[in-house]
């Protein structure tokens, strides 16, 4: 069962979430931090659970996102996962600081690829990417469904073939007449949910980047934003999935895909069918 864990770093407050199993292997998604203090609250999270990180995943290459991948990487000796098309937006991210008055240590450029045709796979554990375009060209969010819909331990080649499964048949899969009231409850009436970490292990969810957040949807007057985009990616990738799922983005607090579906200013369309 996937564990997460929220620290808000940096001036912009992003949202770097870690992600483990039993394993404890560990993924570090858009580890922003860039105070010694934010570094340093990090490691001894990491420490103390006696975590194992395995990679680095940037949902975007925005300097906000990538400020500590150099810190981590160093760290543990691990890699970046990023879509091939923010490869150039990383290599570009310590100059881009540099504007805003911050100087950051250049995040590593050897990376490795990030798109829909893998699922991220750390110890026992999987998740599909969402290639959400928009925000930024390689935007992507991170998809595990909720637990009555994973396989078995050991069985990731059978998930993988569920992870591929189109967006229409994974929505069928998720009204499941077997899930029982427990999955579709709150996280916050979870009584096995502690204080420090974010999710009850059972609980499907999404990290949307700065895709879609509580109440909003990314800028798109950056470099290679794209407002129609976004909002089609948001539409034909995110839509498809279950109500139920809970949305980590990556600033702001979490919310429901249902409740973003059904309030997001950004995504009901007015009387006359457009958006705001
Ligand atoms: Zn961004
Ligand atoms: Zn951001």
């Amino acid at each position: 069962m996937i564990q997460i864990k929220v620290f808000y770093v940096n001036e912009l407050r992003v949202c770097c979430y870690l992600l483990w199993d039993e394993t404890k292997e560990t993924v570090l998604v858009d580890p922003g931090c860039y105070s010694f203090s934010e570094q340093e609250r990090l490691i001894k999270f990491i420490d103390r659970e006696k975590l194992r990180p395995l990679c680095v995943v940037n949902t975007h290459a925005h300097f906000d996102h990538v400020m500590g991948n150099a810190f981590v990487c160093r760290t543990y000796k691990i890699k970046t996962y990023i879509h091939p098309k923010e490869q150039s937006a990383l290599e570009y991210a310590d100059k881009y600081c540099r504007v805003f008055g911050m100087e950051i240590e250049k995040p590593p450029i050897d990376t490795l690829p990030l798109g829909e045709a893998e699922p991220l796979t750390f110890g026992y554990s999987a998740l599909q990417v969402l290639e959400t375009p928009g925000h930024s060209p390689g935007g992507i969010c991170l998809y595990a469904p909720h637990s009555n819909l994973q396989t078995p331990v050991g069985n990731l080649s059978a998930l993988h073939s569920n992870l591929s499964a189109s967006a229409d048949h994974l929505s069928s899969l998720h009204s499941n007449p077997h899930a029982s009231a427990d999955h579709l409850s709150s996280p916050h009436s979870n009584p096995h949910a502690s204080a420090d970490n974010l999710s009850a292990p059972q609980d499907g969810f999404l990290i949307t980047g700065d895709t879609l957040f509580a109440g909003s949807i990314g800028r798109t007057d950056l470099p290679g934003g794209d407002y129609n985009q976004l909002i089609a990616s948001i539409q034909t990738k995110l839509f498809p999935l279950d109500d139920s799922l809970r949305i980590l983005p990556g600033h702001g607090p979490e919310s429901t895909l249902g409740y973003e579906r059904l309030h997001n200013p950004f995504l009901v369309p007015n009387p006359r069918g457009t958006y705001l």
